[in-house]
């Protein structure tokens, strides 16, 4: 999140480390929304388009689901956003060209670690003076990694996908990102 934002320019709901296990963090209104970056073709999309894992996108790709679990998390477009009132026309601009830069950024981060970063979710906040923050985690949990070499898998996709070795593949992220004394 430092990073980001010292980094990227991105603001971030981050306000301090508290504990190896809680972070401090401004309060926001969250934006109802999933916002989907993609680089690579996998999961929902390759169902959905018919088209294999693994193929690369021409460019980065935005999606946008709305926040509901009883629907499911429904995909919606920049009409229904702008209609439900979900955030006005200068924020859904600010949303996206924030989740691009982020992208931008990422992308060249993971790549300097050997990782393809694949897709990811991101959430985004309004703070009490309506400033548009990014209010989310970048992890595992969020975002596809591959090893830019073998292609393995090191994110989420390892226990959803029963393909074993969850916990290693949490701690080569972990290597990765933060070296060897994590
Ligand atoms: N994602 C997430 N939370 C969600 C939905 C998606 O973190 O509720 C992330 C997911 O980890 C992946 C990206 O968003 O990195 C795209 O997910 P996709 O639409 O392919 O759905 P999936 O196949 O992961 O269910």
């Amino acid at each position: 999140m430092k990073r980001l934002e010292a980094e990227a320019g991105i603001p971030t709901h981050y306000i301090n480390e508290l504990s190896e296990t809680d972070t401090e963090v401004k309060k926001v209104k969250i934006i109802p929304l999933e916002v989907i970056v993609r680089n690579v073709i996998a999961g929902s999309l390759s169902k959905r388009l018919g088209a294999p894992e693994g193929t690369a996108l021409k460019c980065p790709v935005l999606e946008f689901c709305y926040k509901d679990d009883e629907l499911g998390d429904p995909m919606v477009n920049d009409y229904h956003i702008l209609a439900m009132g979900w955030a006005t026309e200068e924020e859904l601009e600010t949303v996206k060209d924030y989740a691009l830069r982020i992208n931008s950024y990422l992308l060249k981060f993971f790549k300097g670690i050997g990782i393809d970063l694949i897709d990811f979710k991101l959430e985004f906040g309004k703070t009490s003076d309506g400033t548009i923050v990014l209010a989310d985690e970048i992890s595992p949990d969020t975002c596809r990694f591959w090893d830019s070499k073998t292609h393995e898998k090191l994110d989420k996709d390892r226990f959803r996908r029963d393909l074993g070795d969850v916990e290693g593949a949490y701690k080569e992220m972990l290597k990765r990102v933060f070296g060897e004394g994590r």
